[in-house]
């Protein structure tokens, strides 16, 4: 299932040429055009899906062992220190690209990399109230 104005979907299919590090029949993992650190890469589903509300069931069971599997790899191949996995859905969280892609970012010792996040102040009251909220939600 492809969408015809997708450039990720014409990557995964091999339509537009990439570095490509990774494939099977579901999954062609690329490296990134505008790279965080040296081997970041993109883990790209075959089938077309938006975001991770949008991905199939069995994208979705297998694409983080594709992911492992890579990381592996890169901390054989590269040497890195560490890996960030990172995986953005919607606009708010800097989604760039309308195809379901997971970001695989080496990270070297001392690098500029940065996948970080102010860490706030939690209120206990406040914690429990958004705990069960996200809980009743689940389907
Ligand atoms: P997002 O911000 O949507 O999570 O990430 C999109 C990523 O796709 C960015 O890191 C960007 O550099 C990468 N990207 C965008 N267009 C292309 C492309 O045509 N080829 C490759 N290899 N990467 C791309
Ligand atoms: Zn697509």
């Amino acid at each position: 299932m492809r969408k015809d104005d997708c450039i990720f979907c014409k990557i995964a299919a091999g339509d537009i040429p990439s570095n490509t590090v990774y494939e099977d029949e579901r999954f062609r993992v690329i490296l990134d055009l505008n790279p965080a650190s040296k081997g970041h890469a993109l883990v790209l589903p075959k089938n077309h899906a938006d975001d991770i509300f949008d991905l199939s069931e069995e994208d979705r069971a297998s694409v983080l062992s594709v992911a492992a599997r890579v990381a592996a790899a890169m901390k054989k191949a590269l040497c890195c220190s560490g890996i960030n996995i990172v995986q953005n859905n919607g606009e708010s969280a800097g989604q760039t690209v309308k195809h379901f892609h997971l970001h695989i970012i080496p990270r070297y010792d001392g690098d500029s990399a940065m996948v970080l996040w102010n860490p706030g102040k939690s209120d206990p009251e406040e914690q429990k109230k958004t705990a069960e909220s996200i809980k009743a939600a689940l389907e």
